[in-house]
This record gives C-alpha cells, sequence and structure tokens, in this order.
C-alpha cells in the first residue's frame, strides 16, 4: 500500500536568527524568526509525512506555544515523526521539495540537505528531492520578506496494510 502528502510551511525574514534548511545551517545576512529553529524545509516535510498516513499536523504534534519546542533543532521533530511512522509500519519511498526564496542563494547547500533528510528519512539520497527557486520579485516572498515551501512524500505500508493509527 503506497500513500501519498503534501505539506507546506513558510517563515519570515529576522535578524539576529539562524538560517536553518533541511538541518543545514547556511550563511545568510538574515535569518529565519519561529518558534523552533524555524526550519521551514523540514516543516514541510513532516506534514507532508504526517499527511500521507492522515495523522494530523505539525502543529497538533509540536505545540508553538510548548516551550519544550522553544528553538528546537527540528530535526528532532522529524526524528519524533519518523519514530511513529515506522511503528505505524511505514517507511519513505520518496521526498521531493521546491523551497522558493529570492536569498540567500541555495545552489551550494541542496547536496547537503538532501544527504541530511535522508539519514534523517532513513533512505538514500536518491530518495530525497530539493529544488531552489525565487518567486521572481513578486508577492511577499519574492519582495524578500521570508521564504515559503512545499513538499511532497510517498510512504509505502511494511506491513502490506492500509491502516493508519493515531499518532
Ligand atoms: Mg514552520
Amino acid at each position: 500500500m503506497i500513500r501519498t502528502g503534501i505539506g507546506y510551511d513558510s517563515h519570515r525574514f529576522a535578524e539576529g536568527r539562524r538560517f536553518v534548511l533541511g538541518g543545514v545551517e547556511i550563511p545568510s545576512d538574515v535569518g529565519l524568526l519561529g518558534h523552533s529553529d524555524a526550519d521551514a524545509l523540514i516543516h514541510a516535510l513532516i506534514d507532508a509525512l504526517l499527511g500521507a498516513v492522515a495523522a494530523g499536523d505539525i502543529g497538533q504534534h509540536f505545540s508553538d506555544s510548548d516551550p519544550t519546542w522553544k528553538d528546537a533543532d527540528s530535526r528532532k521533530l522529524l526524528a519524533s515523526v519518523m519514530s511513529e511512522l515506522e511503528a505505524g509500519h511505514w517507511r519513505v519511498m520518496n521526498v521531493d521539495a521546491t523551497v522558493v526564496a529570492e536569498r540567500p542563494k541555495l545552489a551550494p547547500y541542496i547536496v547537503r540537505m538532501r544527504e541530511s533528510l535522508a539519514a534523517l528519512l532513513h533512505v538514500e539520497v536518491s530518495q530525497v528531492s530539493v529544488k531552489a527557486k525565487t518567486n521572481e520579485g513578486m508577492d511577499a516572498v519574492g519582495h524578500s520578506e521570508g521564504i515559503a515551501v512545499w513538499a511532497v512524500a510517498t510512504v509505502e505500508s511494511t506491513s502490506g496494510e492500509n491502516v493508519t493509527k493515531d499518532f
């Protein structure tokens, strides 16, 4: 049994914050604002994975009013979601993401992001796609107010059953 989920996330730019994407810290004159480390790529992937198994969304699992997740490393959130997925007999087949950002230049970091995510998702790098583009100067993302990420994830049941459980 194969299922697919979609995820989306956005974060505003903010001074004095780190710019972390896909678990990789990227040199940038501006960071991302958020309750956790604001890793929009991991957050979108988490929503795609949870969506694939109809298990709600990231906010239900990791509340942004919970001090536990203040400045949290989003890799830990994804690791937690992967533990739940695997406990429910699901494995990741592939993920694909598009990051929309006017800056910083992301191309030099794509491979590192794919490697970082593959390790967290327990798959090969070839099963992880990350793409980056600008918004051609249009709208809030195009005006460099922040970034947006879309992601899809496809998972396969290792038990052969199309059964999801409450996480
Ligand atoms: Mg987020």
